[in-house]
């Protein structure tokens, strides 16, 4: 018994004594890291402040009241998780607001279709548009047509979006919603159409926000749910289809949005700032769980973890809940009041993507050999996190603006398969969201936020140094 005893004690201290000589123990600051993650895991206070978000306030439509009574109730949620500087910060926009939305095939065979406007869209007549649709497979097919060969017709794109774990092919198929419109309208049609910019099968449209060129008539513009998409395109096969289609948004000006944020003061070098993100702002469709509810109690219920300690890390922690990111005007804003404060700004993160499993980590530019990585891939490795090999160039559409000016960002990168199914329908509820796979996320921000902020490292000074071909 004692000789056992004996044996596991000595090889304890052969095990300590050899990855402390071989380089590889790991630092003070990597075991507070590994508390932060393991004490996340184990925590309901994210999903708390998940649920009383979107059950006492649900949908938060930019610039709407609902908007202004998150912001009020993010603002004193802050102050009560410890947070310093807790403030509301105004941004000015126009207030969009959805009315009727309803589209119907009248020719060759009458039958109701699902659509849902597009955020910024203008109205139809108040009786409707009936037109012929010009129906494209191809989002390139409606660029190739010609000026004029739409001329008092809707236009149909009807291109289909892959389902990818990253979710990037939502950014190669943005310009169908977001430029479709004026491309179709300078080619004369009176109203676009476009199959969701979403992976599911159901007959929920996805909507999202377009914008208007200056050198284009504004036509009405919705989106088609999958299924109603896929009609079209057979429809359409057989021959010419006529269309009824009425939307009645309504747009009011000199409205504002919030952003809220609050900061964990720095200890030893509290001018630097590690900002991280999410908005507060959703759709009106759904209840805005997956976007961006879960974002927002990821980096609050990681910051909220690390204003327990004492003394502070090194930096200041900055958590910053963004108002009217599906509008646009959020990060523009942001980056336009904070302009002073950029060149403070160490390191920026944000977390947009919903609450599935993070499954890898991309570094900053220049950064992967750090003992700040090093440290962080040690600790999100027990949580199925891998270091990505490619450097991180954006994080999310907030902060993208911070980085445009030269903030350095760190990205995780979530499991995105399903994301798309539910993104911007009114499917955006709660129960979509796994209280464990919200915690794993909280964890893991946890963990690199309080690396980045206790890290003394020069994130611009280590991407300058970069390969020219890292910082692309
Ligand atoms: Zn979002």
């Amino acid at each position: 018994m004692l000789g056992t005893r004996l044996i596991v004690a000595a090889l304890t201290a052969l095990i300590a004594a050899g990855s402390a000589a071989s380089g590889f123990a790991q630092s003070d600051d990597a075991a507070i890291a590994r508390q932060l993650r393991d004490k996340a895991l184990k925590d309901a206070w994210g999903w708390r402040f998940l649920e009383t978000l979107t059950t006492t306030i649900g949908q938060r439509l930019a610039a709407t009241e609902a908007e202004a009574r998150a912001a009020a109730w993010a603002e004193s949620e802050l102050k009560k998780a410890g947070f310093e500087n807790v403030h509301r910060e105004v941004i000015a926009m126009p207030l969009w607001q959805r009315g009727r939305e309803e589209a119907s095939v009248i020719a060759p065979s009458p039958q109701r279709l699902i659509v849902t406007a597009l955020g910024g869209s203008v109205a139809t007549p108040p009786a409707g548009i009936d037109a012929e649709i010009v129906l494209f497979h191809l989002y390139s097919e409606l660029l190739a047509a010609t000026p004029g060969s739409l001329n008092g017709k809707i236009a149909v794109v009807t291109e289909r979006m892959p389902r990818v774990m990253d979710g990037s092919s939502y950014g190669a198929l943005n310009p169908i919603r977001r430029l479709g419109p004026s491309e179709a309208a300078k080619r004369g049609a009176v109203a676009y159409l476009h199959r969701s910019l979403g992976t599911d099968n159901h007959r929920l449209a996805h909507t999202g926000a377009t914008n208007y060129e200056d050198d284009a008539p504004k036509i009405p513009a919705a989106a088609l749910s999958n299924p109603d998409a896929d009609q079209l395109e057979r429809l359409a096969a057989r021959g010419k289809v006529k269309l009824h289609l009425v939307l009645t948004p309504t747009t009011q000006e000199n409205e504002q949005s919030w952003t809220v944020s609050g900061e964990i003061k720095g200890s030893a070098t509290p001018d630097e700032i590690v900002l991280i993100g999410a908005h507060l702002d959703s759709w009106d469709l759904g209840t805005g769980a997956i976007d961006d509810g879960a974002g927002d109690a990821i980096v609050v219920g990681a910051a909220r973890l690390i204003a327990g300690l004492k003394p502070h890390p090194k930096r200041t922690i900055r958590v910053v809940l963004f108002g009217a990111e599906e509008m646009n005007y959020a990060g523009p804003a942001y980056a336009k009041a904070h302009d002073a404060d950029i060149p403070h700004i160490a390191l920026a993160a944000e977390s947009d993507f919903g609450a599935r499993k993070i499954y890898s980590f991309l570094a900053p530019v220049g950064a992967a050999k750090t003992p700040f990585i090093r440290d962080l891939a040690d600790t999100l490795s027990p949580l199925g996190i891998f270091l990505n090999a490619a450097p991180a160039l954006n994080s999310g559409d907030d902060i993208a603006p911070l980085r445009a000016a030269g903030v350095p960002v760190i990205a995780m990168r979530q499991n995105g398969l399903d994301y798309f199914d539910i993104h911007h329908t009114a499917d955006d509820t709660l129960d979509k969201i796994d209280p464990q796979e919200l915690n794993q996320n909280i964890a893991a921000w946890a963990a690199m936020t309080y690396l980045a902020a206790q890290s003394q490292l020069d994130f611009r000074k280590l991407a300058t140094d970069a390969p020219a071909s890292a910082q692309r």
